[in-house]
């Protein structure tokens, strides 16, 4: 059975999308840490990320890049955090988050709530740094 992102990438799960090009696609965590919590994954599905190709992996980074950049313009902060668990959904994702300190990146804080309205301001603010 196809994953949760998988599935969003088909889009039979709606998403707050922020990007994508043919092989990489980026979109807002649910439940974000901050505002502007962003996943970038490969729309192949391989759980783990040690096991993608080296050019998948490699362009999933800089596909990732041209996403920070925009997230800090459309979000300033003093640098745009980069994760990979990977624990709870098996298809690689790459957590980009907008810090103002170190202890935005702890994955233990409490998630944020946005309404819909909010989420999709969000991620258009985004988008228009593209
Ligand atoms: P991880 O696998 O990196 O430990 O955690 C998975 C992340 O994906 C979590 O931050 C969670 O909020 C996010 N997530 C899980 N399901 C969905 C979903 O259906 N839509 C979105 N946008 N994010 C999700």
């Amino acid at each position: 059975m196809a994953s949760i992102f998988s599935r969003i990438v088909a889009g039979e799960i709606p998403c707050y999308k922020v990007a994508e090009d043919d092989r990489f696609f980026a979109f807002l965590d649910i439940n974000p840490m901050v505002k502007g919590h962003t996943l970038v994954i490969p729309k192949r599905e391989v759980d783990y990320i040690f096991d993608l190709e080296d050019d998948e992996l490699a362009g999933l980074h800089l596909f990732a890049k041209r996403i920070a950049k925009a997230q800090k313009a459309a979000f300033p902060c003093q640098r745009i955090g980069m994760a990979v668990l990977g624990m709870e959904v098996p298809h690689t994702h790459i957590h980009l988050i907008p810090l103002q300190k170190e202890s935005d990146m702890l994955f233990s804080n409490p998630k944020l709530s946005f309404t819909p309205e909010e989420f999709e301001e969000i991620a258009a603010k985004i988008r228009e740094q593209l």
